[in-house]
């Protein structure tokens, strides 16, 4: 539940990046932004948000799905933010970690393009650290285990293991995982290209 996209706006609404629903709270308990009711775009902080969307954690919830459950609480879990009092210029590409590596590389190895399944996928360096490879967008991608062993210390060319795209920073929309349910309330920011 903690891993949900939140769609982040900026303070003109204009929708600048997805992140998780933990960092969300985490950006809303420091007052850097504000939950945006997913029906009627009412602003809350947290504390509004929690008169309007919170529980007893022992209450009967009629739609579980949505809810994150504390030891007390049952919380609804933001689908927007907007960004706020925040002095920072916010950040316009998506967090560089390994899950969204996953993402962008829509979870296939990209050197023979299977799917595996999480279990059996690793994060490749394309030039290998120990010749002098960065760990970053343009370095990384993912990698079955059999792929990454068979590659191992060397470089594509040198493996002959042909990237199947070419490695770079993903842009905001990339960042919805596949299958994943965009929120109705995303609808008025994004115009979704997915075909979804
Ligand atoms: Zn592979």
């Amino acid at each position: 539940m903690l891993d949900r996209s939140v769609l982040v706006l900026n303070k003109g609404w204009t929708p600048i990046a997805i992140t998780t629903v933990k960092r969300s709270f985490s950006l809303v308990f420091q007052d850097h932004a504000l939950i945006v009711h997913p029906e009627t775009y009412e602003m809350h902080n947290f504390e509004s948000w929690l008169v309007e969307f919170s529980a007893r954690a022992d209450a009967a919830t009629p739609d579980r799905d949505g809810w994150l459950r504390t030891a007390s609480l049952l919380i609804r879990i933001p689908e927007v933010i907007v960004l706020g009092r925040y002095n920072g210029v916010p950040r316009r590409e998506l967090v560089f970690s390994r899950r969204n590596i996953y993402r962008r590389d829509g979870f296939a190895c990209q050197y023979c393009g299977n799917r595996p399944g999480l279990k059996q996928l690793s994060i490749d360096h394309v030039i290998p650290v120990s010749k002098g490879g960065k760990t970053c967008w343009e370095n990384c991608v993912v990698a079955c285990i059999r792929c990454n062993t068979r590659k191992g210390n060397r470089t594509p060319d040198q493996a002959e293991m042909p990237l199947r795209s070419r490695p770079g920073k993903p842009t905001w929309n990339d960042g919805v995982g596949q299958g994943e349910v965009v929120p109705q309330s995303w609808a008025r920011f994004v115009t979704s290209d997915r075909g979804a």
